[in-house]
């Protein structure tokens, strides 16, 4: 028998799951109308290259704005998406949206390259690949500008499936960045053999950089192998100059984070791009 304040905790703990459950389900089933009700916004964040503090380019971020409970994080619904099956019909909107935006941005900064997440559950589309190259095509953009990023842990899964996507999307002049780098547990020496441009150190290893030697010891290492790699390292989660400035110091080529802007809405994000050109 439960003694009264383990009976307590249990009855907390089932509710709390429950809640969670209850909330996951509504997430998934007004999920299937999140496209064509146009609640779906992709917004951009500017990477910086810390050489130049010229413009990189951006990350495509998604949003979702529910019509009773407003911003929902895609921390939250990407993962009910994932589990749902309906993840690829978001991903093919988020890499349409993103191309859109894309080809729009080019007109003023024809460098400017883009980042789109995808999903691990993306990798069994094997069509993907060809669909984002036709649309290329159609827009008249050099894939060469445009990066795909998969998450450290989605090519732990199934590393042969990984491994086919990735070489893809190399062949048609892609770019691929391996996303979230340290929260998994996947050495550099075995994502090497996957091939890919651009490394994306997790932002809780630079948030605190300043102040904390262990992490600067990680992001110092980071950078000198990929460096050895031929890959360029991002840093996410840059908040402060002092942060930029460290980073610079290791050899850091990319950096993302509040300290220039946080993610913005399409229209907010050209204007940020004319003002900080100005002020370049
Ligand atoms: P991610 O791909 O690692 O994206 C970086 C996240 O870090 C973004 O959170 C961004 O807003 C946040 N961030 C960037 N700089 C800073 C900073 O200086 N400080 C802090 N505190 N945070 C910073 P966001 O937009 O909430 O996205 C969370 C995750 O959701 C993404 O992590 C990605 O895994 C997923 N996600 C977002 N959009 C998409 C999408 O279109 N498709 C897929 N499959 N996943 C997406
Ligand atoms: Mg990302
Ligand atoms: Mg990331
Ligand atoms: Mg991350």
């Amino acid at each position: 028998q439960l003694a009264a304040n383990e009976a307590d905790h249990w009855h907390l703990y089932r509710n709390d799951t429950d809640n969670i459950m209850k909330k996951r389900l509504k997430l998934a089933a007004d999920l299937h109308q999140a496209i064509e009700n146009n609640e779906f916004y992709l917004y951009h964040q500017p990477q910086i290259d810390l050489r130049t503090n010229s413009i990189y380019g951006s990350e495509a971020l998604l949003r979702w704005d529910h019509p009773e409970l407003g911003f929902v994080s895609p921390e939250e619904f990407i993962p009910v998406a994932e589990s749902a099956g309906i993840i690829n019909e978001i991903t093919e909107w988020v890499v349409e949206q993103a191309l859109l935006h894309q080809k729009n941005i080019l007109t003023m900064f024809p460098n400017h390259k883009i980042s789109i997440n995808i999903s691990a559950r993306d990798l069994n589309k094997r069509e993907l690949p060809v669909q984002l190259l036709t649309l290329l095509t159609e827009l008249n953009i050099k894939p060469s500008l445009v990066v795909i990023e998969l998450t450290e842990s989605a090519t732990v899964g199934d590393s042969v499936k990984a491994k086919n996507i990735l070489d893809d999307f190399k062949e048609m002049g892609i770019k691929v960045a391996i996303d979230d780098y340290g929260t998994g547990y996947s050495s550099l020496a075995y994502l090497s053999q996957l091939g890919f441009h651009e490394i994306k150190i997790d932002k809780q290893f630079v948030m605190n950089l300043e102040h904390n030697k262990r992490d600067q010891t990680i992001c110092k290492t980071t950078i000198e192998m990929a460096s050895n790699l031929d890959a360029y390292v991002v840093a996410e989660g840059v908040e402060s100059e002092q942060i930029a400035k460290i980073l610079r110091q290791f050899g850091c080529e990319i950096a993302q984070g509040y300290h220039y802007s946080k993610p913005l809405p399409f229209v907010d994000y050209c204007q940020w791009l004319q003002r900080y050109k100005k002020s370049a």
